[in-house]
């Protein structure tokens, strides 16, 4: 029988399992392998607050491509939402929590099935993969317990990377005022009250920890900073806007892409619109357009448009925002934009050094400082030791940016020779530098889905459906 081993259960390894065990007709083993994180949840989903609410609207957070309503129609089965009219439930933004006890119950349905006729055998192993090795169309993975897992598919699905770190005059591994991981429980040490929290980062993770400070009841001072100074905007209402996106689109410069996507931008501001519609306008496009880019181009991508790109891109719910500017306005949230260089640790306080954009030096005291820096991009960084084994072993490359691991269009691994694997591949955000979108679920169902379908050979691909995220 044959075994696919897929490294790494958050949703994007957990769906490649349950697609795997809901469309093979014939006998198959898959073993999920999965440590750290919950199964099913990952960095994402296991959250325990209620505060922290999905950035996407219910109705686009299905994890069945070709089942649409698939997650609203789980949501159903719940108590909670009983008075909530369908139209509500699809544009509501529910708990991550509430997600992923949605993954773990897809999960646990082929885990256990109820069919007696089911033909794949799915099991989870609690354990970190370390390395795999290759010997001609088999693999064997080492995990941390020594136990050795062979497999003829293996699926990477290991997520994003932690964030990076940064220069300190001092150890801070053992300082409780510096929490560098922002999913542990910082909570518990929160200083008094009035006093200075300094968060690293202003996204959807500085986000999290500011809506959870309110819910704590915390009264103090909140400075967030990072080098755009660019908080995450709200959904909105939006209107039908005409296709503006040319056919020979991959082909074009960036140059000429940044005035095209500029010019509607303009158009929809005349017409007093957000200009957003237009980046959304973009999306099903996004990956082809990427692609076709030339490497200096993305480079110049990431460097002048990528920060302003996220901040529209990843959107969050209008309640959030409002919280954000409730806590701006009441001047107990305060955004700095500058470069972090280094921390320093003082008897009375953390030491936040900055360059402002004039490019003046100034350090901010705090009394704990949050990384919320978002995932390190950096492959050539990865404190992963499965990762750092792989390209060691040139079992695996990274990108031409080096922002993850290099693919070709069917997700398989390209070796340090630049030859496809037939044996392992990768899905999730580890395909950013190939693909650029490849962090929400919208993507990643369709990569989960793919992936299941091309090792079982059906020829059909998930429908790629994109739906534009607009408060109705
Ligand atoms: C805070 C946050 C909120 C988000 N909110 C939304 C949202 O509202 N809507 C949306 O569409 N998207 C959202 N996203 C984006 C997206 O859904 C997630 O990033 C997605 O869950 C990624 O899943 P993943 O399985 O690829 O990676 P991860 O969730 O990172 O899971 C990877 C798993 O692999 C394990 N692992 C790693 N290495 C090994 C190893 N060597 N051996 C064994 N196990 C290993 C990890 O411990 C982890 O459990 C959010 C992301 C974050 C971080």
């Amino acid at each position: 029988m044959k075994t696919v081993a897929i490294i790494g259960g958050g949703f994007s390894g957990t769906m490649a399992a349950v697609n795997l065990a809901r469309l093979s007709d014939e006998s198959l083993r898959v073993i999920l392998i999965n440590g750290k994180r919950p199964v099913g949840r990952g960095v994402a989903y296991s959250t325990t607050r209620s505060e922290h609410l999905l950035n996407v609207a219910a109705r686009n957070m299905s994890a069945l491509p070709d089942h649409p309503t698939h997650f609203v129609d789980w949501l159903r089965s719940r108590s909670e939402f009983n008075t909530v009219t369908d139209a509500e439930l699809r544009e509501s933004f529910v708990p991550r929590k509430i997600y992923g006890d949605y993954i773990c119950s897809l999960l646990t349905s082929y885990l256990h099935p109820i069919d007696p006729k089911s033909q794949v055998d799915l099991q989870v192993i609690d354990d970190e993969a370390l390395d795999v090795s290759i010997q001609g169309d088999e693999a064997t993975i080492t995990l941390k317990s020594g136990e050795p897992v062979a497999a003829n598919i293996v699926l990477f699905a290991t997520g994003n990377q932690p964030p990076s770190t940064f220069p300190c005059d001092s150890p801070l591994t053992y300082d409780p005022r510096f929490r560098p991981d922002p999913w542990s429980n910082w909570a518990e040490q929160l200083p008094a009250q009035g006093g200075h929290i300094v968060l690293l980062g202003t996204g959807l993770t500085a986000v999290d920890v500011i809506v959870t400070l309110a819910e704590l009841k915390w009264q103090g001072r909140i400075t967030a900073i990072s080098r755009s100074g660019l908080l995450p905007r709200p959904h909105f209402r939006g209107i039908v806007y005409p296709d503006f996106i040319p056919e020979n689109a991959p082909t074009l410069p960036l140059q000429e892409l940044a005035k095209l996507v500029q010019q509607q931008c303009q158009r929809l501001e005349r017409m007093s619109q957000n200009p957003a519609i237009a980046i959304d306008k973009i999306r099903p496009y996004t990956q082809r357009i990427w692609r076709g880019l030339s490497t200096e181009d993305k480079k110049e991508f990431l460097r002048r448009h990528a920060a302003r790109w996220n901040s529209i891109r990843h959107r969050i719910a209008v309640s959030i925002h409002q919280h954000l500017t409730d806590a701006l306005d009441a001047q107990r949230l305060e955004i700095l934009e500058a470069t972090i260089e280094s921390l320093s640790a003082c008897d009375d306080a953390l030491k936040v050094n900055l360059r402002t954009q004039g490019d003046e030096k100034r350090a901010v005291a705090a009394d704990l400082v949050i990384n919320c820096t978002g995932p390190d991009t950096r492959m050539s960084h990865t404190d992963s030791p499965l990762l750092r084994n792989l390209l060691h072993s040139g079992v695996i490359s990274s990108d031409e940016l080096n922002m993850g691991v290099a693919v070709n269009d069917d997700y398989q691994t390209l070796t340090a020779a630049g030859e496809a694997s037939t044996v392992c591949y990768a899905i999730g955000p580890l395909l950013r530098g190939t693909l650029w979108e490849t962090t929400a679920v919208p993507e990643l169902r369709v990569q989960a889905m793919n992936f299941a379908q091309s090792i079982l050979q059906q020829q059909e691909r998930a429908p790629q459906e994109y739906v534009i995220e607009y408060c109705i």
